[in-house]
C-alpha cells in the first residue's frame, strides 16, 4: 500500500479524534453551565494533578511523601463530589468522556503498536477501491422484511418461500454468533437471482463490520481478475492476494458468472482451500443450482464446499420484480 494512503487514513483518525474532543468540549460547556461547581472541581483536580507529578519528579526518594498523599487524598474528595453532582443531575460519568467511534483503539488506528481492525478494514476498502462495499449501513436483519416472501407451500420443496427465508436467517444469525469457532461451517447460499442472497450477505458483513471483523466482498468474476491481473503484474507484491486470505470474512458473490478456464479454476481453489486450512470464514452466493454447480467446477472444489458449507437453498419468486 502507498505512502499516501497511510497518511489519509491517519488524517482521517486525526479528524475524527479532533471531532471527538470538540464534540466533548460542547457538551461539557454545556454541563458546566448547567452545574458550575463541576468547572471549579474539574480546575482543582488538574491543578492537584500537576502539583502531585512536579513533586513525584522533584522527589529524591522513591517513597510517597505526605505532600503528594495530601494532593491525592484532596483529588479523592473532589472527584466524590463531582460524582454526586452529576448523579444528582442524571448525568453519567461517561458523558465526560469523548466518544470515539471505534472503542478498540480509540480512534488512533492502534492498539498494542498493531495496526486495529479498523484500520486494516480502510486498507482493505482502499486497495479494492471501494469496490467491495456493499451498502451495508442500510442493509440489515431489522430491515429484512420477510413479508415479501410467500407463505403458500411450494409443493416441491414442502415449505413456504417465507418460513423458508426465515430458516435462512436463523443460520445466518448462527453463522455470526459462532464466527469464531473453527466448528461453524462456511455458507453457500444459492437458488435464481432476486431472492435475497447478496442482501443477507450484506446484513452479515454488518454485523461482523460491527464487531469489528474485517470484510472482503466481491463479485467471483472481478476477485479472480484482479487476483489474476496482481500475480501478473505486480509479482512479488501481491497485496489484493493476501487480503484474500487474511481477511476475516471473505463474500464472493455471483460465482458462476465468471468466465471459466484452468487458470481460473485454480485460483478459485486455492482460495477457498486456503481459507479452510487457515479457518477463516467464507460466504459464497450463486444463482447455479448443485447440479450446475457440479457439472462447471471440477471435483475438488465442489467436494470442499459440500463438506465445509451450510448448503442454504433460496426459493419463491423474485422479490424485486414483485416489488415493483
Ligand atoms: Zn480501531
Amino acid at each position: 500500500m502507498s505512502a499516501s494512503t497511510i497518511k489519509n487514513i491517519m488524517a482521517t483518525y486525526e479528524q475524527k479524534r479532533n471531532n471527538a474532543f470538540y464534540n466533548l468540549a460542547q457538551k461539557k460547556e454545556k454541563i458546566f453551565n448547567q452545574i458550575p461547581r463541576l468547572r471549579d472541581i474539574e480546575n482543582e483536580i488538574k491543578t492537584c494533578a500537576i502539583k502531585s507529578a512536579k513533586s513525584i519528579l522533584l522527589a529524591e526518594s522513591n517513597e510517597k511523601n505526605s505532600y503528594v498523599q495530601s494532593l491525592e487524598d484532596n483529588i479523592n474528595i473532589l472527584t466524590k463530589e463531582k460524582e454526586s453532582l452529576l448523579k444528582q443531575a442524571n448525568i453519567s460519568l461517561s458523558d465526560l468522556e469523548p466518544k470515539f467511534e471505534c472503542l478498540k483503539c480509540n480512534d488512533t488506528g492502534y492498539v498494542n503498536n498493531q495496526k486495529c481492525n479498523c484500520f486494516i478494514q480502510q486498507l482493505i476498502n482502499d486497495l479494492y477501491n471501494d469496490s467491495n462495499l456493499l451498502n451495508f449501513n442500510e442493509q440489515n436483519f431489522n430491515n429484512f422484511n420477510l413479508n415479501i416472501f410467500s407463505d403458500e407451500v411450494d409443493i416441491k420443496y414442502g415449505i413456504s418461500p417465507r418460513n423458508n427465508i426465515k430458516n435462512i436467517q436463523k443460520e445466518a444469525k448462527n453463522f455470526i454468533k459462532n464466527f469464531n469457532s473453527s466448528k461453524q461451517k462456511n455458507l453457500f447460499l444459492f437458488g435464481p437471482t432476486g431472492l435475497g442472497k447478496t442482501y443477507l450477505s450484506s446484513c452479515i458483513a454488518n454485523e461482523l463490520l460491527k464487531m469489528q471483523k474485517t470484510v472482503l466482498y466481491q463479485t467471483a468474476p472481478l476477485l479472480i481478475n484482479s487476483l489474476i491481473d496482481d500475480k501478473i503484474n505486480n509479482k512479488g507484491n501481491n497485496k489484493l492476494y493476501n487480503e484474500v486470505f487474511k481477511v476475516d470474512l471473505l463474500i464472493i458473490d455471483d460465482l458462476g458468472v465468471e468466465f471459466t478456464n484452468s487458470m481460473r479454476f485454480e485460483e478459485l481453489f486455492t482460495i477457498i482451500n486456503t481459507r479452510l486450512i487457515n479457518s477463516k470464514k467464507t460466504i459464497i452466493s450463486t444463482n447455479l443450482n448443485l447440479d450446475e454447480l457440479q457439472s462447471k467446477y471440477d471435483d475438488r472444489i465442489v467436494s470442499r464446499i459440500i463438506a465445509n458449507y451450510s448448503l442454504l437453498k433460496f426459493i419463491g419468486e423474485d422479490i424485486r420484480i414483485k416489488n415493483r
